[in-house]
């Protein structure tokens, strides 16, 4: 089984990448760039599941028909703003805003949250299609969302998010810890279940 990875992420590609190696599936795994490149993909569904099969089905348009092609969709969803940036993430303070926009964006609109109303949730769908096959995989990572940053490790809003199963941040754990509790892991291991189970 050959599956291309849809995502320019570096991030991703490796956890992805070392995860699929390193359970020693027969399958091989392959960069969109070898055939052509991640394409544009206007993320407009309204769920994490939807943008990663809207993902996944754009790269297989661009590469061969036997193949199986693998994409992610994340985001974090803090419960006092209805759920919000959710499938926004990436982009939640303007389409060409970095990390640090996002987080300031967050940290304002959260400022005034009192400690017991600061509820979030990290949430990664995978999903995998192919001939004959369309599988989604869903992981969470609930959490509070801080007042202010703490940690200068990981990526997006790990600053501010502290998990439940610790007292440091997800910019404060090594990327080995993140990896056991975080929700891309959790996804990750229900598509490793079905991996198993269809390759043996
Ligand atoms: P995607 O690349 O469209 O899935 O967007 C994901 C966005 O959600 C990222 O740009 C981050 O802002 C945020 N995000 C997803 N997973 C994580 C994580 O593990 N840590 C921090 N931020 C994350």
């Amino acid at each position: 089984m050959k599956i291309y990875l849809a995502s320019g992420n570096q991030h991703k590609l490796v956890e992805l990448r070392t995860a699929l190696e390193q359970a020693n599936l027969s399958c091989s795994v392959h960069s969109a760039n070898e055939i052509g490149g991640m394409p544009e993909v206007d993320e407009t569904g309204a769920t994490f599941e939807a943008n990663a099969l809207l993902k996944a089905e754009a790269l297989r348009d661009q590469g061969p028909p036997d193949a199986f092609y693998l994409a992610d969709d994340s985001g974090i969803e803090i419960d006092h703003l209805d759920g919000r940036p959710g499938v926004r993430s990436a982009r939640y303070a303007g389409e060409d805003c970095d990390d640090e926009a996002n987080n300031d964006k967050v940290l304002r609109e959260m400022a005034e949250a009192p400690d017991e109303d600061r509820g979030c949730r990290f949430r990664c769908a995978l999903s995998l299609v192919g001939e004959g096959l369309e599988e989604s995989f869903s992981g969470a990572c609930e959490g509070t969302l801080l007042h202010q940053r703490r940690g200068i490790g990981g990526f997006g809003y790990d600053p501010l998010f502290q998990p439940d199963e610790s007292p440091r941040t997800f910019a404060e754990i090594s990327a080995e810890e993140k990896a056991e509790i975080s929700h891309r892991a959790r996804a990750l291991a229900l598509l490793m279940d079905f991996l198993r189970a269809k390759l043996g």
